[in-house]
């Protein structure tokens, strides 16, 4: 396999796309550790604290696999938080019926689906809300853990780091130009593409 860069034609700078994601990734965690916080204003004042993180080069983000994750968090709330009135709704309905409201006993189906009309709704909103999160995350976990073709097409890449571009320096099954220098993020677009998620 020739792994010379197709532009400047050298292989001493040449590195593959994971080597160059994972060397530019940096997990870091701060005990007790003074974090600046800027106001925006040129003042910066320091905060006493613990902070977790993970750093990454720009290039490192650039060849990153996984598009972009969109979180769910918004519908669960929206669940929990329709939950309380679906609750109180359903309780009014029972305390309702249980009352034995005489004109309830004239049409007893039509009165009760009318009393439980509200926390019904309510609950197929929750039901709606919830199953939209739980979509999300298996989407989400689907995006992360990425499609054996895009994992494929991605570690086939070679980034030249003194070009700054990424090639492939051999046909994959996949319909990318071969030897032809790319941009990180075109070449990031077409592994996403080829996970089969749209490009951004
Ligand atoms: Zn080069």
């Amino acid at each position: 396999m020739n792994l010379a860069c197709p532009q400047c034609a050298q292989v001493d700078q040449v590195q593959s796309v994971p080597a160059v994601h994972q060397g530019g990734s940096v997990a870091h965690t701060v005990v007790g550790g003074a974090i600046p916080v800027s106001y925006g204003d040129g003042n910066v004042t320091y905060v006493q604290g613990n902070y977790r993180g993970t750093s990454m080069s720009a290039v490192a983000r650039e060849l990153d696999p996984t598009p972009p994750l969109r979180g769910g968090g918004c519908f669960l709330a929206l669940a929990l938080v329709l939950l309380i009135p679906a609750f109180f709704m359903t309780l009014i309905g029972f305390l309702v019926v249980g009352d034995n409201h005489p004109e309830m006993a004239a049409s007893p189906i039509i009165s009760t689906i009318t009393v439980f009309a509200p926390a019904g709704l309510l609950l197929a909103m929750v039901a709606l809300f919830g199953g939209l999160y739980g979509s999300r995350v298996k989407k989400n976990r689907h995006l992360r853990q990425g499609t054996p073709e895009s994992r494929e097409l991605w570690a086939s890449g070679w980034y030249c780091h003194r070009c700054g571009g990424v090639f492939l320096p051999q046909q994959t099954r996949h319909e990318v130009p071969v030897q032809q220098l790319m941009t990180p993020s075109t070449f990031r677009t077409y592994v996403w593409r080829a996970g089969g998620y749209p490009a951004p």
